[in-house]
């Protein structure tokens, strides 16, 4: 049985370790010698930083006070030294290791952590609810970090925290579970593709190899990853690229994958988020009007006066998790598909000319229903006339599709090229922030951003405070409060979570950010809730951004 001494050494190694080959290398050769499933299942799942696949309904929800409270009750260190401490390291993982070296009681018997009792432990968290439940967290999380010695408190906090970030990416588990078990990295990569789930994909891949990864199919009520596009530069270009095109409006909305099969429907966002409960009338208009055992791909727009409502109130109603009647009636939503990927059975692989006629055929449109019009022309003359209506109708531009093309799921390849009318943006993690002055007092009304580097670290890039209604200050401001880490005046750090795509009107090259760029007159364009912070732009994108700026490089 695999303890979890084991697993954090391998962190620890891991962790420091730059190259990635050298990180699959160790992660395979680890991998390789775990017997039990559940153990390999769970290591996969762990190093990536998550307890569940990102798309389950169970979540630990473990919050910061939470943690505060398990390590002072496990420790006997008081709550301020553990604030002071987080402070110093900047880190809540390396606090909780340091607070654990200090423990002030010894217990007099512990048993070793196993990868098991931890995977109990979670377990009976993340079911509990109602009354009484946070309490019983403290008392669970506290048993565990009484059994830990201070490095495996280091992992733990960042694992229930859902900050792991050993940068070990999908891309290493890919190489790891392909090295450790003989079978090609695509593969695996399409096993992942259809069951989102990579520790099932390394206990298949253990058990039964190359077949029984071949054999994976996507299946109703398991999310699939979403096709993505690719900018297109031009019409012209996007002619020239795709022999068959078909056009279709760009809809600013949120990106919706709808499974309706036994009876039951599952709509899941971009982040593969479950957020069915959220949208009671588009459930009940799929069980109208589809045709049952299929997912589809869509967007939903909020619609006011037969126009679409800034992004943000789909957003507001995929948060809402009370009260979602007055929601509905408040914001009223319209859903536009546009693709299918299972039918009866797995189509990703027919063409979107085939695809599109299963489409058709498997939904009756209503007037909250409708499947995207769908216009096949290579004129850019006429492309340049649907891209002009969209835009009039209050949409983001067109999408550019080859009819030829496959499904093919978490790519963003030139089968679908986007064409928008606005400038470029960046999408960047919020980490810090600050409290307002007189009226604004009781409101964050100033955000620190940060962009990624290859390895997933923070680089701040600037600071916003335009941009923003005092609504969206109040509303802001009550979802960034359970993030705070710690302040120190009106200085506010907060734990990455949240994405704020931004306008500017410059990058700049400067040494105030650690990234080395700053952006000049930034303006909040509005929350990315559909996006995780390893989603967010990287350097790599800033400084190709900042060079274009003199006319050199292109975007995406
Ligand atoms: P963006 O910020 O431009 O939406 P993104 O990274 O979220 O970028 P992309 O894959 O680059 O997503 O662009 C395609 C997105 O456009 C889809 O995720 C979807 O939400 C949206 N969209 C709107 N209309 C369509 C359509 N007709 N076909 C496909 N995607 C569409």
């Amino acid at each position: 049985m695999l303890t979890f001494s084991e697993f954090v050494e391998l962190c620890s190694v891991v962790e420091k370790i730059s190259s990635t080959l050298e990180k699959t290398a160790r992660i395979s050769a680890f991998i390789k010698k775990i017997e039990d499933d559940d153990d390999l299942y769970n290591t996969i799942l762990f190093l990536m930083g998550r307890v569940y696949p990102e798309w389950s309904e169970r979540d630990l929800g473990v919050g910061i006070g939470l943690v505060y409270e398990a390590l002072r009750i496990s420790t006997g260190v008081d709550r301020r030294t553990i604030e002071n401490l987080v402070r110093e390291k900047g880190d809540m993982g390396l606090a909780a290791e340091e607070v654990v070296k200090r423990k002030t009681q010894t217990s007099l018997f512990s048993e070793e952590l196993t990868i098991r009792k931890l995977r109990e432990v979670f377990d009976e968290m993340s079911s509990l609810t109602g009354e009484g439940s946070q309490k019983k967290k403290i008392i669970l999380l506290s048993e565990l970090y009484i059994s830990c010695t201070p490095i495996e408190a280091r992992y733990l906090t960042r694992l229930i925290l859902k900050e792991m970030r050993l940068g070990v990416g999908e891309g290493i588990i890919r190489d790891a579970i392909a090295r450790a078990f003989g079978i090609e990295s695509e593969i695996v990569e399409r096993a992942y593709m259809v069951t989102n789930d990579y520790g099932r994909v390394a206990v298949e891949a253990k058990r039964g190899g190359r077949d029984a990864l071949l054999s994976l199919k996507i299946t109703p009520h398991v999310p699939v990853k979403m096709m993505l596009a690719q900018v297109a530069e031009s019409l012209e270009e996007a002619v020239r690229e795709i022999p068959h095109l078909a056009v279709e409006w760009k809809f600013d909305g949120s990106r919706v994958q709808v499974h309706y099969a036994d009876g039951k429907v599952t709509i899941y966002s971009r982040r593969l988020e479950n957020v069915t409960n959220a949208l009671p009338e588009i459930v009940e208009e799929i069980k109208r009007n589809v045709r049952e055992g299929v997912i589809l791909d869509g967007e939903v727009i909020a619609v006011r006066d037969g126009r679409p409502m800034p992004f943000q109130h789909v957003l507001r109603r995929f948060r809402r998790k009370h009260d979602v009647s007055k929601m509905v009636e408040k914001i009223p939503l319209k859903v536009y598909l546009y693709d299918i990927m299972y039918d009866g059975e797995e189509i990703i692989d027919l063409p979107l000319r085939e695809r599109r006629e299963r489409l058709v055929s498997a939904v009756k449109e209503s007037d909250t229903l409708r499947v995207a019009n769908q216009t096949v022309t290579r004129d850019p003359d006429e492309i340049r006339r649907i891209f002009d209506e969209a835009i009039k109708a209050g949409h983001e531009g067109v999408m550019l599709k080859n009819l030829d093309s496959r499904y093919i799921p978490g790519k963003r390849g030139k089968n679908w090229l986007k064409f928008k009318a606005t400038m470029e943006t960046l999408d960047l993690v919020v980490v810090g922030g600050e409290w307002g002055e007189g009226k604004r007092s009781n409101l964050i009304s100033s955000f620190e951003l940060a962009c990624l580097d290859e390895y997933g670290n923070l680089l701040r890039v600037g600071k916003v405070a335009t941009g923003f209604t005092d609504e969206d200050l109040e509303e802001l401001t009550e979802l960034f409060k359970p993030e705070i880490e710690y302040q120190e005046g009106k200085k506010i750090v907060f734990r990455p979570k949240y994405v704020f795509e931004v306008a500017y009107q410059e990058i700049q090259k400067s040494p105030k950010y650690e990234s080395g760029y700053a952006l000049r007159f930034p303006r909040f364009v509005r929350l990315r809730d559909d996006k995780s912070v390893e989603e967010a732009d990287t350097i790599e994108r800033v400084a190709r951004l900042y060079e274009m700026q003199f006319g050199k490089g292109s975007s995406n």
